[in-house]
């Protein structure tokens, strides 16, 4: 591995959109990835974020959040710059991970129960129904996507993902969506498909909070990984942690909340 590298976190609307330890996302990325070394910056994207003067990321993160939240959030990302940067980094391979409220928004639209429909980016080929039902819960799901899927699988778990999920929007993919995963326990998506979360590109859209990836170490360090291969344009190989306790509360976490 390069000597020097450095990453830079962008934290989208951080200070709205951040419920049941999302920000755990960013500190976990980080803490990761300087562990190996790597230099890490987490740069705050808020509202009238302008990417000429504020800069761009390598990597980003966007949490959850409630309807209030979301409407203001959604009304910043399709009137100013934000929304149509957001989308070029992601249709330039960058790695992004959104959370449940942030997936909503990346969907192409949201409409909640009482109130206005929300207008999404579109990145993920789905849209999102607001609905009576509350789905909350611990979730574990198999992830599909075949690059996220580690080796030794089955023995170690790694191929299973496990979050808490809070929500009532019901979130459906259309056709060409390719879902994160297929639901082992929980309620996903909708509750009714048996999917959870959508993946385009690089671009993570899932239900999982948890912190998702303090319970998923090595989701995270697929994410450092592609988003060091974009900016530096070859393969890396991240330098194996010491995190036997962090792999073993994974594996605790799945064996409880999958029953
Ligand atoms: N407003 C959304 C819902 O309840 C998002 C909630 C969240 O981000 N936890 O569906």
């Amino acid at each position: 591995m390069k000597k020097s590298l450095a990453l830079t976190i962008g934290y989208l609307y951080g200070r709205l959109m951040n419920t049941y330890g999302d920000t755990g996302n960013v500190i976990c990325l980080k803490k990761r990835a300087e562990e190996r070394g790597i230099k890490v910056d987490v740069l705050a994207i808020d509202l009238n974020y302008d990417p000429k003067k504020d800069g761009v990321a390598d990597l980003y993160f966007f949490g959850g959040g409630q309807d209030q939240a979301q409407e203001e959030v959604s009304q910043d990302l399709i009137k100013r710059h934000s929304g149509k940067f957001i989308k070029e980094e992601v249709e330039k391979d960058k790695p992004l991970l959104a959370i449940c409220g942030g997936y909503q928004l990346l969907g192409e639209y949201y409409e909640p129960q009482n109130g206005p429909k929300l207008a999404g980016l579109g990145i993920f080929k789905a849209y999102t129904q607001g609905s009576a039902q509350r789905m909350i819960g611990n979730i574990v799901i198999r992830i599909q996507n075949l690059e996220l899927r580690i080796k030794s699988e089955e023995k170690d778990n790694s191929s299973l993902l496990v979050g808490f999920e809070n929500h009532s929007g019901k979130t459906f993919l259309k056709e060409g969506a390719q879902p994160l995963g297929t639901i082992i326990k929980g309620f996903g998506n909708n509750g009714e498909d048996k999917t959870e979360g959508c993946i385009y590109k690089n671009a993570i859209g899932c239900y999982m909070h948890g912190s998702l990836l303090p319970k998923n170490p090595k989701l995270a360090d697929w994410l450092i990984k592609k988003a060091l291969e974009v900016k530096y344009g070859e393969e890396i190989k991240l330098e194996p942690l010491e995190d036997e306790l962090e792999q073993k509360a994974h594996q605790a976490a799945i064996q409880r909340f999958s029953k």
